[in-house]
């Protein structure tokens, strides 16, 4: 008996979720056209397929006793008398209020029972009020599945973090653009991946060439990949938004060559296309998504929090890895972001606002750059915080970065740091628009030009 009500799903009830499509009209920007790849022909995962792709390591996790016991506690409330929780008595907290007032004018206010439970431990899997708001969350901007939970996590790196540590055993293939966020290459590094690297055009990864690649190795027997790791919406460095009938080819070849992918989304609320790009959790009629989101570009970041929405078997797994690693993410955090996403049009307001925003700084660095013509090539990034330059006539620009433009006091970031071998030589820089103010952007160009050109006399 003590088993069978330790039982995850049992805690959860999944399959009894109910999910509002109810959402504001800005929002529904994100959402999703009804998934029209033609994927009848492909299986869905089951329960057990989950297992071929789970590393020896994280096989071993077993559920931590006191931490089941918590989330119990959270399901039972008053139906029993507890001796079992090993939970400080929050009557001795010195807090007693606590109040954040907001910019647009409603303060948000936890105090009472709410301010306890959010200075309380909670289950490692989220704080469960905002558990059920994220998985409403989720099904109304991404269609997410029912066959898909959530787990809180400490930012989207931590999940990039946990979702290798389940998924990557030394020497495995993982997918991965040619240019890579550099947070997510040193999370891989250490399990020796084997790379593939996928070269990427205006609309980012290419499909056709993502195939030719895969079909290869089956010709030639080679491991194939179980994981492509990838931005979709603005991603860090290139600034490039993958187009929904992209999305849809690789996810189907996700489906053809038997791969997850790990969509990693922090910048969804950022982009500057005007054209609506479909996640690829909205088209997981198989069970192949592991979708990041992150509470951190949009809201805070030193609030560290983070989301894992992916299939059911494989969000247990990793909350096993939390309750060892971590307990769970800061309660506080959780409790302040419940209450931001749960004013949905207030969501719809902020993400349009900071869209506006981040759209208006682009523009301005994009103006301030053009001192740089000739001497460098971009694009305006499509999404997200950053320019991603090619300067001519420079084969490698580390050196230019940490001496000559870092001697003038100009802070750049050279394009080594999103290449798996760091050792290679890169003509590229990423510059970051999002909180340089718009008064020193055209003296930041400029000095730019400057340290291009010395780097030419040398
Ligand atoms: N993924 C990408 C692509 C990022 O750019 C970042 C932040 N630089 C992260 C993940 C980490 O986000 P978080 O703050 O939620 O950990």
């Amino acid at each position: 008996l003590f088993k069978k009500l330790l039982d995850l799903r049992s805690c959860y009830e999944l399959s009894k979720i109910r999910y509002s499509d109810d959402i504001p009209e800005i929002l529904k920007f994100y959402s999703d056209t009804p998934a029209s790849c033609q994927l009848d022909k492909y299986p869905k995962l089951t329960e057990d397929d989950y297992t071929r792709f789970i590393t020896k390591k994280a096989m071993k996790r077993e559920p931590a006793d006191t931490r089941q016991i918590t989330k119990l506690a959270y399901k039972l409330g008053k139906q029993v008398i507890s001796l079992a929780e090993g939970m400080p008595n929050e009557e001795m907290f010195p807090f007693a209020r606590l109040q954040l007032s907001t910019k647009t004018g409603k303060d948000l206010v936890l105090e009472g029972s709410e301010l306890a439970a959010a200075l309380q431990y909670m289950p490692s899997q989220g704080y469960p009020a905002l558990l059920t708001e994220l998985r409403s969350l989720q099904r109304a901007l991404h269609r997410a599945p029912d066959t898909h939970d959530v787990l809180v996590t400490n930012g989207a790196q931590h999940a990039i973090y946990q979702c290798a540590d389940m998924l990557v055993e030394p020497g495995d293939p993982v997918l991965l653009s040619e240019y890579t966020y550099t947070g997510a290459l040193s999370v891989l590094r250490p399990y020796d991946p084997e790379l593939i690297l996928i070269a990427e055009d205006e609309s980012g990864i290419v499909p056709e060439t993502l195939e030719s690649v895969l079909e290869s190795r089956l010709m030639r027997g080679l491991k194939m990949p179980k994981l492509l790791y990838v931005v979709p919406t603005g991603s860090n460095p290139t600034g490039l938004v993958i187009p929904e009938h992209r999305k849809k080819q690789i996810y189907e070849l996700a489906c053809r060559y038997d791969f997850l992918i790990l969509e990693d989304d922090p910048y969804m609320f950022f982009n500057y296309t005007g054209i609506r790009t479909p996640s690829f959790l909205s088209m997981d009629v198989c069970g192949r998504v592991l979708r990041l989101d992150s509470a951190s570009k949009a809201f805070s970041a030193g609030l560290r929090l983070g989301w894992l929405t992916a299939p059911a078997p494989l969000v247990a797994r990793a909350e096993l890895h939390s309750q060892a690693e971590l307990l769970h993410p800061s309660t506080l955090s959780q409790a302040i972001i419940l209450r931001v996403l749960s004013d949905r049009a207030a969501l719809a307001e902020h993400a349009a606002r900071a869209r506006d925003f981040y759209l208006a700084r682009r523009d301005a660095l994009g103006e301030a750059l053009q001192v740089l013509r000739g001497l460098a090539d971009w694009t305006p990034p499509q999404a997200g915080m950053f320019y991603w330059l090619r300067v001519h006539g420079v084969d490698d620009v580390y050196d230019m970065v940490f001496h000559r433009a870092l001697s003038r006091g100009l802070l750049l970031v050279p394009g080594q740091a999103f290449m798996f071998d760091s050792a290679q030589r890169c003509s590229h820089l990423r510059l970051t628009f999002s909180k340089l103010p718009l008064h020193l952007m055209a003296e930041a160009a400029l000095q730019l030009r400057d340290v291009i050109l010395e780097e030419h006399k040398v």
